[in-house]
């Protein structure tokens, strides 16, 4: 009989939580660990390098004043902590933990760990795999093992295995890495910059053993990298992405009977932090092993569950914290692929994206790996290994995956939606020179229209839409006629003049501005202008990377 376990959780409130104490919290433990924790902690952190904020993308400062363990406001519904979940036995349940780091503060790691350890059932919690991905601070993982060892010594169940890279393998790799060596029945992966909330185990393992098939999120609460200072997460957002295969947020709409608090169905994760039944993920073939570094690994492995007969949800009634930065706290290491091929203005950063990218798009897209390249050019100058993309090709007819038309119709409509409003898309090109909207740095307007080399890093990629005429570039600002018939960018707008001075109407490849009946022009070199429109005149020809066909 499945073990029927009431996990109302009694998490301490403490929603100015700046700062704290050492906080230890749950009681089980005896007076012994708990003080053999501190002192852990302390001995850990002591020995932490000194390293500028920068580094971590956070407050060092205050991440190694939060102590060991800190209580979490309760973020979750509260029906949450008073529902029964249905639970699998332990003996059939058992929970491995892939933790992948590169230069992650010790305070930080170690936070996450003790969390995790402390706020999970010890009967399902089966293994912790720490995977030190030859992060700088080399003495960290020896630290680590050698005092979490003693502290958790009670817990004779609990795994512990820590693995060193000898050379930096990136997040994939090493994810992949902690997947085959672990030897519970379900992996969570975990970043290392977290704090898992109370009870954020059980929603979770109550809808995987209910469909061996399913990968889970639990709602991220996000956690300021200044501060530190935890709030809620939003539950009404869905993980997706656009066809640049960019993550993005979608609205989650509710139905009628639909309670905020209950699972829902995601067309991607919601950030890196998932919860999968190891044998199905090693069946999907983990992420995909050509992915380099980090990048795209969470929208492939969406993809490829969605075409194969698996599902995502995300879990609002399980919590866990993370640090969203706003900047990569890693370098991307050299790739010789890269520095052979790569135009010189491009960042290894950039090249992994685009290299990561169009191996998903090559394999997964179809024909609509056509919307990709519109919108990253630059992709198609990437070079790949065609055995990688044919046996996924060969695993896709195996596994008899849905192609990814099925995706846009059962999976995610938004992406269809994004397509079907579209007339044109990509890149604006006139003779050899594309349209870009620069970064104006000391305007408060923000852009400037120029013509540029189509390959120009972040060149601008347009969207003519199909109902309102309105020529969009991705951060929605469009390309309107203002007084004395000056082209300017300004927010699309929502209102019917606005709307108005906006609307461009295609006449083959002229564009043609609706209020004033003048065309886009570039008569003298890169200088673009509002003129009579000339029928067949070249410099107001303009041509969209992507031209979609009518759908009648
Ligand atoms: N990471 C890693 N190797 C790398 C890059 C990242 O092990 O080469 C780890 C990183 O320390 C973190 C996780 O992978 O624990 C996810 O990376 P990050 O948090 O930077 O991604 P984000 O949360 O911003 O998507
Ligand atoms: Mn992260």
């Amino acid at each position: 009989m499945p073990d029927k376990k009431n996990a109302a959780a009694c998490s301490r409130e403490n929603p100015n939580n700046a700062v704290a104490e050492t906080h230890l919290y749950n009681e089980p433990y005896s007076e012994n660990i708990v003080v053999d924790l501190v002192n852990a902690w302390k001995a850990i952190v002591s020995r932490t390098p000194l390293y500028p904020d920068e580094f971590f993308q956070y407050s060092l400062y205050m991440s190694d004043s939060l102590g060991a363990l800190r209580g979490l406001p309760t973020t979750r519904h509260e029906s949450c902590n008073f529902h029964s979940y249905t639970l699998p036995e332990p003996s059939k349940a058992k929970v491995s933990v892939v933790i992948s780091f590169h230069n992650e503060a010790r305070s930080m790691l170690l936070r996450t760990i003790v969390s995790l350890i402390r706020r999970t059932p010890e009967e399902y919690l089966h293994e912790l795999i720490v995977v030190d991905d030859r992060s700088l601070d080399a003495t960290l993982l020896d630290d680590l093992e050698r005092w979490l060892g003693r502290v958790f010594a009670t817990r004779s169940r609990l795994g512990l295995i820590f693995l060193r890279n000898l050379e930096r393998r990136g997040l994939i790799w090493s994810r992949n890495r902690g997947a085959i060596v672990a030897s519970g029945h379900y992996i969570l992966f975990l970043d290392s910059h977290c704090e898992v909330n109370e009870g954020w185990l059980e929603p979770l393992l109550e809808r995987l053993a209910l469909n061996p098939r399913l990968a889970v999120s639990p709602v991220l609460d996000p956690i300021d990298p200044e501060t530190l200072s935890y709030r809620k997460g939003n539950a009404m957002l869905k993980g997706g992405f656009d066809w640049s295969l960019h993550f993005h947020w979608l609205k989650r709409r509710l139905t009628s009977k639909e309670r905020p608090e209950a699972p829902y169905k995601s067309p991607s994760f919601s950030g890196g932090v998932l919860m999968i039944s190891r044998e199905w993920f090693l069946k999907l073939n983990s992420f995909n092993p050509n992915l380099k570094i980090w990048g795209g690994e969470s929208i492939e492995l969406a993809i490829k569950l969605w075409l194969c007969g698996g599902q995502i949800e995300i879990v609002p009634c399980s919590r866990i914290g993370h640090i969203f930065r706003r900047f990569h706290a890693f370098e991307f290491p050299p790739e010789r692929d890269f520095t052979e091929h790569a135009s010189s203005q491009r960042s290894f950063a950039q090249s992994t994206y685009l290299h990561n990218s169009k191996i998903i798009a090559e394999s997964w897209l179809d024909e609509y790996k056509n919307m990709f390249y519109a919108l990253k050019p630059a992709a198609k100058g990437i070079p790949l290994n065609d055995t990688t993309i044919e046996e996924l090709h060969q695993f896709r007819r195996e596994k008899q995956c849905h192609r990814f038309h099925w995706y846009l119709w059962n999976v995610s409509p938004e992406l269809r939606f994004n397509l079907e409003e579209l007339a044109a898309t990509g890149t604006l090109q006139n003779e050899d020179r594309c349209l870009h909207a620069r970064n104006q740095k000391d305007s408060q307007t923000g852009r400037q229209l120029i013509l540029t080399s189509c390959y120009s890093k972040d060149i601008t990629q347009w969207s003519l839409f199909r109902v309102t005429g309105q020529l969009s570039t991705q951060r929605e600002l469009c390309l309107g006629v203002g007084f004395g018939r000056i082209l300017s960018l300004g927010p699309c707008g929502q209102n019917e003049t606005l709307r108005q001075s906006q609307q461009w109407v295609r006449t083959g490849t002229q564009l043609m501005h609706a209020a004033t009946h003048l065309c886009l022009d570039n008569p003298i070199k890169d200088q673009l202008e509002l003129n009579s429109c000339r029928s067949h005149a070249v410099s107001q020809s303009f041509q969209f990377a992507l031209e979609m066909e009518r759908q009648t």
